[in-house]
This record gives C-alpha cells, sequence and structure tokens, in this order.
C-alpha cells in the first residue's frame, strides 16, 4: 500500500526567474500554489520539499563542464557563457540561478524516489518539466532537466522500464536525447510541428538510437489543431504504447502551453481538453505502472487565465480529489491575482468545453485529414519498431 500522494513544494523555486522581459514568469508558480491551497487540495496529500539535486545526481544526465559554467553564471551573471546556452535571449543568467535549477531539480527527483519506494502513490512537481535542457547546454528557458534527472534516478534506482508522456506544445526534445540510446526509457511526446515552431525537431522519424530503436515516439500536429484532434492524436498513440511497454513507472509532463490563449505557440487546446489528458495519464499509471505516476510541469505562458488552472486540476487528479471543471474559483484567489498582477483572474475552472469529445482511431481514419496524417506518420515511423501493427 503506497502512501499519499505528495506535492512537491519549496518557496525557493519561486525565484527561477529569467526578468521582467521573460515570458517565464514565476508568478505562475507562484499563483499555482495558492490556488491549491484555495481548494483544500494541501489537506489531501503530503506537501514537500525535497533537498535540492546535487551534484552526483546532476552529474547523472549533465556534463560537467555545463555545471561548471552555469555555477559560474549563477556567481557573476555577466560571466555567463553563450556557448553553453547561457546569457542569450532565451536563457539570461541571474545570480542564484544554479541553486534554483538544483532546486527544481531536487523535486522532480524526490518525487520519483517517492514514488519508486512507495512512500507516495504519486507526486507532482508543477514546478518541474524543464524538458529542453540538454546535457550539455541550456535551451528554451531551462537550465537542468529535472525530467530527465527523474528518470535517470529511477534507472539507478533499479527501474528497467520508465514511460515519458510529454504533452507540452513543445517537443521535449532534452528527454529525448538523454535517453536516445537507452531501451529501458520511452519517451513519447505531442507537440506542435517541428515546421511551425521551437525547438524545431520531434519529427516522426526521430525513433531512437539503433540499439532503442522505437525507444522514441514523435506526434508532431498541425498548428491549429484543437481538443478533438488533440485528444484523438492522444489517444490514438499513447495508450498502445504504454500497454505494450508496461512501464514500472510513468512519468508526465504537462506543459500548459497547449492553451488556444498561449501567446507563444499555436495549437487551440482548451483547460478542459488538458484536464481530460491529465486524467488519462493517470488512468494509464494505474492500469499499467502499479499506480507509480510522477507529474510535472513543464511551458505555459498564459500565467493567470491558464496555468494555475490546468496544474491545480493536475494536482487534484494526482490528490485523488479531482476537481470538477464546473467548479467555480475561490474568490480569496481572484482578489490575489488582480493584487499581485492588476489582471482579472477566470472565474471557473472550466474554458466551457467539457465534456470534450473526440472521434476514435480504432473507428478509421482519413489519410486526407491532416491531423490523422500527423497520427498515421507517427504510428508508421515507430509502431512496427516495437512490434506493433502502425
Ligand atoms: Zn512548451
Amino acid at each position: 500500500m503506497s502512501g499519499r500522494a505528495q506535492l512537491m513544494w519549496d518557496e525557493a523555486v519561486t525565484g527561477y526567474d529569467f526578468g521582467p522581459e521573460h515570458p517565464m514568469d514565476p508568478v505562475r508558480l507562484a499563483l499555482t500554489r495558492r490556488l491549491v491551497d484555495a481548494f483544500g487540495l494541501d489537506r489531501d496529500m503530503e506537501v514537500v520539499a525535497a533537498k535540492p539535486a546535487g551534484e552526483s545526481t546532476l552529474r547523472l544526465v549533465h556534463r560537467d563542464d555545463y555545471i561548471e559554467a552555469v555555477k559560474t553564471a549563477s556567481v557573476e551573471p555577466g560571466a555567463a557563457d553563450q556557448s553553453y546556452g547561457l546569457g542569450t535571449v532565451d536563457d539570461p543568467a541571474f545570480a542564484g540561478m544554479h541553486d534554483v535549477s538544483a532546486m527544481i531539480a531536487g523535486q522532480s527527483v524526490g518525487a520519483a524516489e517517492a514514488v519508486w519506494r512507495g512512500e507516495a502513490s504519486h507526486a507532482v512537481n508543477f514546478a518541474g518539466g524543464l524538458h529542453h535542457a540538454m546535457p550539455g547546454g541550456a535551451s528554451g528557458f531551462c537550465i537542468y532537466n529535472d525530467a530527465s534527472l527523474a528518470i535517470a534516478r529511477l534507472l539507478e534506482l533499479g527501474a528497467e522500464r520508465v514511460a515519458y508522456i510529454d504533452v507540452d506544445v513543445h517537443h521535449g526534445d532534452g528527454v529525448q536525447a538523454a535517453f536516445w540510446e537507452d531501451p529501458r526509457v520511452l519517451t513519447i511526446s505531442l507537440h506542435e510541428h517541428p515546421r511551425t515552431l521551437f525547438p524545431q525537431t520531434g519529427w516522426p522519424e526521430e525513433t531512437g538510437a539503433a540499439d532503442a530503436e522505437g525507444s522514441a515516439v514523435n506526434v508532431a500536429l498541425p498548428a491549429g489543431t484543437g481538443d478533438a484532434g488533440w485528444l484523438r492524436a492522444f489517444h490514438a498513440v499513447v495508450p498502445e504504447l504504454i500497454a505494450d511497454f508496461r512501464p514500472q513507472v510513468l512519468v508526465t509532463q504537462h506543459g500548459a502551453d497547449t492553451h488556444f490563449e498561449d501567446p507563444l505557440a499555436h495549437l487551440a487546446v482548451s483547460l478542459d481538453a488538458q484536464r481530460a489528458v491529465q486524467v488519462a495519464c493517470h488512468d494509464l499509471a494505474h492500469e499499467y505502472a502499479d499506480g507509480k505516476w510522477v507529474a510535472l510541469g513543464g511551458g505555459g505562458y498564459a500565467v493567470v487565465e491558464v496555468v494555475p488552472r490546468s496544474w491545480t486540476h493536475l494536482v487534484g487528479i494526482a490528490a485523488g480529489r479531482p476537481i470538477e471543471p464546473t467548479a467555480m474559483i475561490p474568490e480569496s484567489w481572484r482578489q490575489e491575482v488582480f493584487a499581485r498582477t492588476r489582471q482579472l483572474a477566470p472565474a471557473r475552472m472550466t474554458d466551457g468545453r467539457w465534456p470534450v469529445s473526440w472521434a476514435d482511431w480504432e473507428a478509421g481514419y482519413d489519410p486526407g485529414d491532416r491531423l490523422d496524417q500527423a497520427v498515421l506518420a507517427a504510428r508508421r515511423a515507430a509502431f512496427p519498431l516495437r512490434g506493433l501493427l502502425p
């Protein structure tokens, strides 16, 4: 019998701040944490502050020279080495950058340890999901790749099969790269097509190295994909792979930037569909991974309107007390939002698209439809490598 769900949180994670001009405003983390409390979810789970990831842990994924470069930039931001992606427009250096990045990574590693050891049924670190960081460099607002580090720690603890599902609007390139040659880790990423979005990778043909063929799966969705298409693609690809792979642990990344209000990308997904995928991931963990589920945040730049609601749903699902889409948002939170941001907060936990429906892949597909072409490309490239029908 595993323990209650854990919410990983140390207030210090809100120090992950690239500055006032940067879209990744840490107010999104603070507002999410407050909304979780406003719904009383903190009483349904253990709130745990794990220790920051130490150097031996960071080295499970990151190169020594890169860690040194982050530490140098952390002490003297002006000396950031751009050849490591540090001190760039996407990843400006700031004082204390190493420490807060290691703190976020530590929460994901702690989540993985608690779930693996059965101390927690599920664990959520919505400050994590920094999936673009590479073994040897910063990228796309990500310094240390907490998702990769959590998976690497699971392998170190003896896991033989870990599945990673990434539904951020951007390709989960850093995680794919970290385990490109490792058949013990199945990475599945659904994202906007690389033709129209950073990081311009995540083509269906990216399926893993020679000794790990079929261990990477990429669903490259056309710009403009909405709820029905997004859910259709998820259900046409993900459950079959998970059922076949039988992971011992499921790690999922829930970037909220698929949303139609997100300013940095071009999918048109609602909060209601995001919640439906969160529920589906939870169900998959129970069905195939003995309930062992590590859920992470990720991107999301509609920092008031979308991110806090999306990740509060995620926390509620993990806590075993899912919040109804029709729920009204507590007035105390809305007042805090206005005080902190001078923006009006949403009133409900829905975008009014509930219940979301989609057409089942098994019932047939249209080879002339762009969404179906994206699904077909993913299946044709990866499924046969896993012994599955395309
Ligand atoms: Zn993203």
